[in-house]
């Protein structure tokens, strides 16, 4: 837990946030400003600052799992999954987190 971080808050409840899912090592909730119809962030409940981070497999297997189970329960089947590492790459939070986004065509390769 880093004390100033807003997604560990998130994670501790300790700021509002609309939690649509959460297991012993993961939570999901919407994010703030939607870039999609459906778009919300799967975070692990450990603070990992980014992607470069995450030092045990187990991590990985956690945060991914969970996005198809989501992803399930909403009835979606196709989605885009983003990871912003670093500012020149859009990371503006500094606690690993997956973007997961649906509900409108997306075009590639990303801007
Ligand atoms: P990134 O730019 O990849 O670091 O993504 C950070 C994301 O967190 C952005 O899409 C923000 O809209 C989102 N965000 C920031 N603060 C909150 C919050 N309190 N609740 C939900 N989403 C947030
Ligand atoms: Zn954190």
């Amino acid at each position: 837990m880093s004390s100033e971080c807003i997604f560990c808050k998130i994670a501790n409840k300790e700021i509002p946030s609309n939690l649509i899912y959460e297991d012993e090592n993961v939570v999901a909730f919407n994010d703030l400003n939607p870039q999609a119809p459906v778009h919300f962030l799967v975070i692990p409940k450990k603070h990992y600052a980014s992607l470069n981070e995450i030092d045990t497999n187990e991590t990985f297997a956690q945060i991914f799992s969970a996005i198809p189970k989501i992803t399930k329960k909403l009835n979606i089947k196709e989605y885009r999954t983003v990871i912003n590492t670093g500012e020149s790459a859009g990371q503006t939070v500094f606690h690993i987190h997956v973007h997961v986004m649906a509900g409108r065509n997306f075009t590639w390769p990303a801007g």
